[in-house]
């Protein structure tokens, strides 16, 4: 008989909250999920929703006010209770990488291993510096690096060691586009290759549409929805996350019905990706009022009855500004 461990979840976190003595509420409230072995969870949010505080609390660096946190099952101590605050079984990346500023780039990432197997740390610091692609950089001072080059480095060191949950906490803010595609690719392949459980917090939804096994919103320290990226995607609870996930068209019902759609709900959402684009003459003509350019596809803003809508237009050029081209919305979601 096999003996898995009692709880496929890694983390349970519990009605957490925190506030911080302000005079509006800041902080987390009322916060409640699970964490499976081997997933990445992405967290997203706007700046000042409360991602960080959360990440913080679940290495143990704030005293939160209410609920707790599980690891394994057991509870994750805070900083009032323990000597060294912090979890020894996690490794957190901070936003600002607590990296030793004056060594180099190969003993910043070395020194997180011990010294008995020099071997296997050398071997250990090789590869983990070639996953990263900061190899060319070993002999650098940290201080000599670029942010993105630092925050490359600060992952490099939470992984070498054999942790078992990584928190990540905006680990792509300070690189550029190019790198950030293949830095999310990277973390994406060793959490694979690796096992590791990573929970990763950002502000751009586009990291966790990418890297998610599962999403997390959070809105004004609260969660508000989570899920697959794809489920999330597509069957928003609020039009905040439609919005913040896809760009989504907002339209109240009135405005709606100018289009020809009845709705009950107050509000009408819906994807520019969802409304089908034809040419031809039919009643449900609208005027493209302007075109923007997105690299291998367009969006065209559209207006009908004085309602502007956005769609997406793939054959660039199929339609110009000032044309006229029948918009079907066949799908959207009301609230
Ligand atoms: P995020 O990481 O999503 O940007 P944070 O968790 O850092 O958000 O902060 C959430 C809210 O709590 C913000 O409004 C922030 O200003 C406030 N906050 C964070 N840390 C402190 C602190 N030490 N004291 C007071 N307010 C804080
Ligand atoms: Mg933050």
């Amino acid at each position: 008989m096999y003996l898995y461990p009692v709880d496929e979840n890694i983390i349970s976190v519990k009605n957490l909250s925190k506030q911080y003595q302000t005079e509006q509420f800041s902080g987390i409230s009322n916060i409640s999920f699970d964490i499976k072995r081997g997933d990445i969870v992405a967290v997203i949010g706007e700046s000042g929703s409360g991602k960080s505080t959360l990440l913080k609390s679940i290495f143990g660096l704030l005293k939160v006010d209410e609920g707790e946190i599980l690891f394994n099952g057991k509870r994750v101590l805070g900083p009032d209770e323990q000597l060294i605050p912090g979890h020894k079984d996690m490794k957190i990346v901070t936003q600002d990488f607590s990296l030793n500023i004056y060594a180099k780039v190969y003993d910043n990432i070395a020194s997180m291993l011990s010294n008995r197997d020099v071997k296997s740390k050398e071997e250990k610091t090789e590869k983990m510096m070639q996953h990263l692609r900061i190899e060319h950089l070993r002999n650098k001072k940290i201080t000599e690096l670029s942010g993105g080059e630092q925050q490359r480095v600060a992952i490099a060191k939470a992984l070498v060691t054999d942790t078992s949950l990584l928190l990540l906490d905006e680990p792509f803010s300070q690189v550029d586009a190019l790198l950030k595609n293949q830095l999310r690719a990277d973390i994406k392949r060793i959490a694979a290759e690796t096992g590791v459980t990573v929970v990763i917090v950002s502000h751009d939804p586009a990291d966790g549409l990418f890297l998610g096994d599962q999403l997390l919103l959070i809105k004004d320290g609260k969660l508000i929805q989570q899920g697959k990226p794809s489920f999330v995607y597509n069957h928003p609870e609020h039009t905040y996350t439609a919005q913040l996930l896809g760009n989504a068209v907002v339209l109240l019902s009135e405005e709606a019905m100018k289009l020809g759609i009845t709705a009950k709900g107050e509000s009408v959402v819906f994807y520019p990706e969802w409304v089908e684009l034809k040419s031809g003459w039919n009643s449900k003509r609208y005027e493209v009022k302007d075109v923007y350019y997105k690299g291998f596809y367009e969006e065209l803003l559209l207006e009908r009855n004085g309602v502007t809508i956005r769609a997406i237009q793939l054959n660039r050029e199929e339609h110009k500004k000032n044309d006229h081209v029948q918009a079907n919305i066949s799908r959207f979601l009301e609230f």
